[in-house]
């Protein structure tokens, strides 16, 4: 992304005066974090203000996709602070949903029984503040033009989320893994890097053992704990709080560079976890993009957590701008005991 769209995302253009403009130069050497610094609280930007999000899918193992896309959407939409598009292979897979929830572009959707590359999909990233990969394990792998210019986009200081299974696809896509620190499955082995946990002292361990990267028992609550209270994605959030059913993912392995642990769960041996503290929410640099990454999100009861929802919108905010104004904790954040989810509903129904 361009200095000037991360610029122009978080500054009123409504406000620039003939003044301003003459102080162009000097405004496009400042950082584009003082520029972020001029919004107005959150949910009181004008369209042109809000943070850019583009949701890119289509094949995901996970079959509840379609439906997780849109209501990622909508969370991301109904916090005022964000746009949220989405681009899709035009060849889909397990994309049963997408009938049940539309896009509503227009575009056709070939939903197939197996995973397979669509040549055509290339997104305008640089138009976007931040991506968030909905694909899961087994995603065809994108043209090789895409993966350059989504390479050049992160280099130049893009943002991208990455939410539970998106961290399993493309193995073998060197740059896509340095972008997104751990993952599992799709052929990771001891070759793609260690296993990152933290131990009972609550010290990072970098175990390059021989192994394959990825495992989880099954589906339960579990604790996410805080490691770090001071990052803007954790500032004001319990330090432990209940996460909704979802899977445990454990054995994560990758190169995990400029990698910041913020939170984490306990993988149980009581639902055949590895007895480590997993990674749960993090945070990567990778040259001037920056990366929020959570294995959580298995399911969309799993996203119906107030807990997961609000370290997305705070997480995805960060990755767009090195900031989280979303500050306000919600009433209803589930504590050290007891979960919180509210259903999801869907507000409006895409035309087909
Ligand atoms: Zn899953």
């Amino acid at each position: 992304m361009s200095l000037t769209k991360r610029f122009a995302a978080g500054f009123s253009f409504t406000s620039l005066c003939c003044a301003c403009l003459t102080l162009a130069a000097f405004a496009v050497d400042c950082s584009a974090q003082q520029a972020v610094k001029t919004e107005t609280k959150a949910g009181q930007q004008g369209e042109a203000e809000k943070i850019k999000v583009l949701i890119v899918d289509g094949q995901n193992n996970h079959a509840h996709w379609p439906k997780t896309t849109i209501m990622m959407k909508q969370y991301l939409e109904e916090s005022g602070k964000f746009t949220v598009d989405v681009a899709r292979t035009a060849t889909i897979w397990k994309g049963k949903l997408a009938q049940e929830f539309p896009l509503g572009d227009g575009k056709e959707y070939k939903n197939l029984p197996k995973p397979k590359a669509d040549p055509n999909f290339k997104p305008d990233f640089a138009s976007y503040d931040v991506v968030l990969s909905n694909f899961g394990y087994n995603a065809a792998p994108w043209p090789e033009e895409t993966k350059a210019n989504f390479e050049k986009y992160m280099a130049e200081g893009g943002g991208l989320v990455v939410v539970h299974a998106a961290d399993n696809s493309w193995g073998d896509w060197k740059e896509f893994n340095l972008m997104i620190g751990l993952g599992g499955w799709g052929g990771r082995n001891e070759s793609s890097g260690p296993y990152v946990y933290l131990n009972d002292d609550g010290e990072e361990i970098r175990d390059k053992s021989k192994g394959n990267g990825g495992s989880h028992g099954p589906q339960h609550l579990f604790q996410v704990v805080a490691r770090n209270t001071e990052h803007p994605i954790m500032k004001g959030l319990p330090t432990s709080w209940l996460h909704a059913q979802d899977e445990l993912y454990d054995k994560l392995r990758g190169p995990a560079e400029n990698m910041t642990i913020l939170a984490t769960s306990y993988s149980d041996p009581k639902y055949k976890g590895t007895g480590r503290h997993e990674p749960m929410i993090m945070v990567l640099d990778y040259k001037k993009g920056r990366i929020f990454h959570t294995p959580m999100g298995h399911a969309d009861y799993s996203m119906e957590c107030v807990g997961y929802r609000t370290v997305l919108l705070r997480g995805t905010e960060w990755a767009a701008t090195g900031q989280v104004t979303l500050t306000e904790v919600p009433e209803n954040f589930p504590t050290d005991k007891a979960e919180s989810k509210t259903a999801f509903e869907l507000k409006t129904k895409a035309a087909k």
